[in-house]
């Protein structure tokens, strides 16, 4: 009898799992078409200045416009575009696309020093091509090095970290800015992040969210800010929803600030600068 249950199990999980492969292996086919189709946008985040509230620049995150599933967003996609290899060409059209507009809102608003922060995936940063890619995304585009924030994480950085290494001073060596993003949920130590050629850090919004309850990830914001000032690392506040969490960030010395508090990530068109 055991038995039976038992394979009634294996069967029902089976017909789930295949369930779930088939949809992943659509998926995947559709990935193909993506680019070529022009199913990828992106939409734009602003990053505000806490002392001036003024719009620093913008993160760029991207969506698929799935023909049949609609607006997708990356946690649907990314991880399958990086099985494929995908993630390399979505990657530059990524970099080229965002470059692009940013120079069209420099010359349209006159805000020649409006940034626009990109992020990368662990295979494109491996990538021993990606300096070139993202110097001739500036080339292409006309903007200058000083507005691309190039975002990565602390997993990708250690996968290799002396080859990371190189390729961030060869980023940074043309003034490209590096922001160490979700910061605070890897395995920060503080030794790598002492060596590691960044200019600023982004504090996950796990811990930014939590500001305002009574727990211990308080303890944890309050410690990144100051060992990032030690440091002598900017600090950006991710996942900013309330008035409360600016005050409190402003309090501990934390001025930049992302989050649906000032908007949530929008099409190009509906960027007011
Ligand atoms: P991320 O780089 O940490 O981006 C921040 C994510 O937090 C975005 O989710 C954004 O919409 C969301 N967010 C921002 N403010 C708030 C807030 O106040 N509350 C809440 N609940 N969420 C907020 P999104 O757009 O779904 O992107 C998820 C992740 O996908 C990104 O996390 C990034 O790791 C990845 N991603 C996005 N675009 C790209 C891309 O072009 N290339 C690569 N490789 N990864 C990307
Ligand atoms: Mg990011
Ligand atoms: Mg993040
Ligand atoms: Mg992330």
């Amino acid at each position: 009898k055991a038995k039976i249950n038992g394979k009634n199990r294996y069967e029902i999980y089976d017909a789930r799992m295949s369930e779930q492969i088939r949809e992943e292996l659509d998926l995947k086919q559709s990935l193909h078409h993506a680019l070529d189709n022009g199913e990828f946008i992106l939409h734009y985040q602003p990053q505000v200045c806490g002392k001036t509230f003024e719009v620093i620049g913008y993160e760029a995150l991207i969506r698929w416009n799935h023909p049949e599933f609609g607006l997708l967003s990356p946690y649907h996609f990314i991880r399958l575009a990086e099985e494929t290899g995908m993630i390399i060409d979505i990657g530059e059209w990524v970099l080229q696309e965002a470059c692009t507009q940013t120079k069209q809102w420099q010359m349209k608003d006159q805000r020649p020093g409006l940034k626009i922060a990109v992020n990368l995936s662990a295979q494109q940063f491996a990538d021993a091509l990606l300096p070139q890619k993202v110097f001739k995304a500036l080339e292409d585009s006309g903007i200058n090095s000083e507005s691309l924030i190039i975002e990565i994480t602390e997993t990708m950085v250690l996968q290799d970290f002396d080859r990371s290494i190189d390729t961030l001073n060869q980023l940074r060596a043309e003034g490209i800015k590096v922001h160490l993003d979700d910061f605070g949920v890897g395995f920060s130590s503080l030794s790598y992040l002492n060596r590691l050629p960044v200019d600023a850090i982004k504090i996950d919004r796990s811990f930014i969210n939590q500001i305002n309850k009574d727990t211990t990830e308080v303890a944890i914001v309050n410690a990144i800010i100051s060992m990032a000032k030690s440091l002598g690392l900017q600090v950006i506040a991710e996942g900013v929803e309330q008035q409360e969490h600016i005050t409190y960030l402003k309090q501990k010395g934390c001025y930049e600030y992302q989050g649906y508090f000032f908007s949530k990530p929008v099409p190009a068109q509906c960027v007011s600068l």
